[in-house]
């Protein structure tokens, strides 16, 4: 027995994506590397290093890079904000990735569209029992006034499809695009296939929930801010902890 404990990787590409997690870490220690604070610490019974990775797929994959290097996760989960696309969904579901895409990956006629060249796949498999702990933790969570008060009352956990891009989507002709070319997908972000695509070429579990705060619409960028500003935290909170308890030990 010693303190060679693996940790778990809590990923957020925002600040106030994470900062409620972040804070009650208590972090004995924060290593700054590459412009990113890696925050090491304790949660619910945990070893877990917490890291805002900023927005975009360069960022989120060098950040998770280097995580995987230097603290050695035995699993990765990102959680933070999306923009739904499937018209079921609404501002303040969760979604949970079984799989990821790069929509805007696209290297024909070398390669098929979406598939990440050389790696022979274009959709990224979340570890299927990290995703299960995932939807537990979302199904479990329970609406604070301050998610109420957004008119959110019974928020609704979905499973699928998950597509990441270097792009904020704002037009609902802009998401009509993207359903023609990927009509499974629900929800879109800027992060979670790039962090896919790292783990698993490094044969990491990782998964990815995100909390629905617009519907990539004309009214995407200010229903977004408000959202950030006012609802992620006890989302935040309330997954972390949910998966973090559920997390198998990896120590036997
Ligand atoms: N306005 C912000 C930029 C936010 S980008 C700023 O000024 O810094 C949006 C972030 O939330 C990304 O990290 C992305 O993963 C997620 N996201 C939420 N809604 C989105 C949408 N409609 N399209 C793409 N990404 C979205």
């Amino acid at each position: 027995m010693g303190r060679v404990v693996p940790v778990i990787g809590l990923v957020s590409a925002m600040a106030e994506e994470l900062a409620a997690v972040i804070d009650v870490v208590h972090a004995e220690e924060v290593i700054e590397h590459g412009g990113r604070r890696y925050h090491r610490g304790r949660y619910a019974g945990e070893d877990v290093v917490c890291v805002i990775s900023r927005i975009g797929k360069v960022a989120a994959a060098t950040t998770v890079a280097i995580l995987l290097e230097r603290f050695r996760p035995r699993a990765v989960v990102m959680t933070g904000l999306a923009g739904g696309v499937d018209p079921r969904l609404a501002i303040g579901d969760i979604v949970i990735a079984d799989t990821l895409i790069q929509h805007d990956l696209d290297a024909r006629p070398l390669f098929p569209r979406h598939e990440i060249p050389l790696l022979g796949i274009a959709q990224l498999p979340a570890d299927p029992a990290l995703a299960d702990r995932l939807a537990r933790a979302a199904e479990r969570f329970i609406v604070p006034p301050e998610v109420a008060a957004l008119g959110i009352t019974a928020p609704r956990v979905w499973r699928g499809l998950i597509a990441s891009g270097d792009q904020f989507f704002s037009s609902s002709d802009a998401v009509a695009a993207l359903r023609v070319l990927l009509p499974d997908t629900l929800a879109v972000e800027m992060e979670g296939a790039a962090v896919a695509q790292v783990c698993h070429e490094h044969g990491i579990p990782f998964a990815v929930a995100r909390v629905i705060s617009d519907t990539a619409d004309h009214g995407a960028a200010l229903d977004f801010a408000r959202f950030l500003r006012d609802a992620c935290g006890p989302y935040a909170r309330a997954l972390v902890e949910g998966v973090l308890t559920g997390v198998p030990s990896g120590r036997g």
